[in-house]
């Protein structure tokens, strides 16, 4: 009679559990700047899918990636961690870096994972592609995708699936003995090795959706996260058959219309399995337009800079929240980051979480159900260049912001980095352009700021540098030397 009673609690216990712990899928897009879709204002790109997500659920309008370039924005959103913390701060990885996000980061993956979650990361990983460092190795059941960004080239020596579909005269000699000298040709990746090289990247989107909604269909009974993170609009730019040239604003616009489209087809399959309603969808993007590319990349709306510097364009993101009944619709212009997106994942999935390593993390659900304010009250900026590791390069704390440094970009042009003095302070609730330099006005404003980052800064322990170790000169391009 017990043992039958245990049993019967043991599954009202999971069945509960089953009904109760949402889904959550986090659909990341690469370089896609504050303006880019129609409900942040965009004039030609048509967004329909995202804009009714918005609409439906919260668009946040003060909402930070981590980073301003990729890699380091990857790694806070999968720890919540500022990425001096972990070591990916400094650079992105190559397809010649020797190491990653270090394995002894506890990921959003392995948080949901430890409490029943089914997980897949589909797309653009950029954390490291050797044994050791892929998502499969970072709490994530399954993979699918390109393990870095889609202008790299291949790492000869990385390991070939039995079944790969070599393409464009490629094979598997070829690509051992010069594979890495084309620009542009990228592996593709399932689980751990390359299933087609070069891939076709205009098939990138669709197969990305096609794989996303497969996951889905297979685990609709069971808790799952799903980290979609599109290699699009990255540049170079690649749009199917279907969306090439459709859209008024060119190739780079067809690429967004396209994602659209994705973000359209995986809430139609949560609707089709019924789980619509337990499922929390959050779209956000890794970093600012890339504006060294002309009309190749993207806007930053009414925000100053782009990708590679500290200023609003390059790391204040479009971020939409959705999951309805449980979100308070609006628009939310409240501080947020994609740091958080790992407290608040478990805090939406009332998980607890007491020896939580997230620590630049914070829990956005009172926000989200009852739109109260933020737990975010500061925001900092840090450098990925010179000066040294660690420097904070402005901070944001309520509406001020205060530069100490301004950046060039990093890798390119270091020297352009100059320390401001005095520093510059702006009102960003009122002048979210960074145009009116306010210092003058308020120096015990930027004297406070100055002092909580200073803080901030003596209280970081720098995680070693991830992107020191190469595995092998010979792999390394010409221009890399
Ligand atoms: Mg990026």
């Amino acid at each position: 009679m017990k043992l039958f009673l245990c049993t019967f609690i043991i599954l009202c216990h999971s069945l509960s559990f089953a009904q109760k712990a949402p889904n959550i899928i986090i659909i990341f897009a690469d370089d896609l700047g504050y303006g880019d879709l129609s409900c942040y204002g965009h004039p030609t790109i048509h967004t329909p899918n995202l804009d009714k997500l918005a609409s439906e659920g919260q668009k946040w309008t003060q909402f930070y990636s981590a980073s301003h370039i990729c890699s380091p924005s990857r790694a806070a959103l999968l720890t919540g961690l500022y990425p001096v913390r972990t070591g990916t701060d400094s650079h992105v990885f190559f397809e010649w870096s020797a190491q990653g996000l270090p394995p002894s980061t506890t990921t959003l993956a392995e948080a949901l994972k430890a409490n029943g979650y089914k997980t897949a990361c589909v797309g653009k990983w950029h954390l490291g592609h050797l044994d050791g460092y892929l998502p499969t190795d970072h709490g994530f059941d399954e993979y699918f995708g390109v393990p870095y960004s889609n202008d790299m080239r291949v790492d000869p020596k990385m390991k070939v699936s039995e079944n790969v579909l070599f393409r464009e005269g490629m094979t598997l000699k070829k690509m051992r003995t010069r594979g890495n000298k084309v620009d542009n040709w990228v592996p593709l990746f399932e689980n751990k090795s390359i299933i087609e090289y070069p891939c076709d990247q205009k098939t990138l989107t669709s197969r990305y959706t096609e794989a996303s909604i497969s996951f889905i269909n297979q685990h609709k009974d069971s808790p799952f996260f799903l980290f979609l993170s599109h290699n699009m609009p990255h540049i170079p730019l690649f749009a199917s058959q279907a969306f090439e040239g459709k859209s008024k604003r060119g190739l780079y616009g067809d690429t967004i219309e396209e994602m659209d489209y994705s973000v359209g087809a995986i809430l139609a399959a949560l609707k089709d399995n019924g789980i619509d309603n337990n499922t929390l969808v959050i779209f956000t993007s890794d970093n600012g337009p890339d504006l060294t590319y002309n009309q190749n990349g993207g806007s930053a709306g009414l925000l100053k800079g782009s990708k590679f510097y500290a200023t609003e364009g390059g790391q204040r993101v479009p971020a939409i929240f959705w999951w309805p009944n449980q979100i308070e619709p609006g628009v939310i212009s409240e501080l947020g980051s994609t740091l958080d997106i790992f407290e608040t994942c478990l805090g939406m999935a009332e998980i607890k979480n007491p020896n939580s390593t997230a620590l630049d993390s914070f829990d956005l659900s009172p926000t989200l159900t009852e739109q109260s304010e933020s737990p975010r009250e500061n925001f900092f900026y840090f450098s990925s260049s010179t000066p040294p590791r660690g420097t904070i390069y402005a901070v944001r704390q309520g509406s001020w912001k205060a530069h100490f440094y301004t950046s060039g970009i990093p890798h390119y042009e270091p020297s352009a980095v100059t320390q401001n003095d005095p520093v510059l302070l702006y009102n960003l609730d009122q002048d979210p352009g960074e145009n009116y330099n306010l210092s003058d006005q308020y120096p015990e404003i930027t004297e406070r700021l100055q002092k909580l980052s200073h803080e901030f800064e003596a209280s970081i322990h720098l995680g070693p540098n991830q992107f020191l170790k190469k595995i092998s000169e010979q792999v390394r391009p010409e221009w890399a030397q």
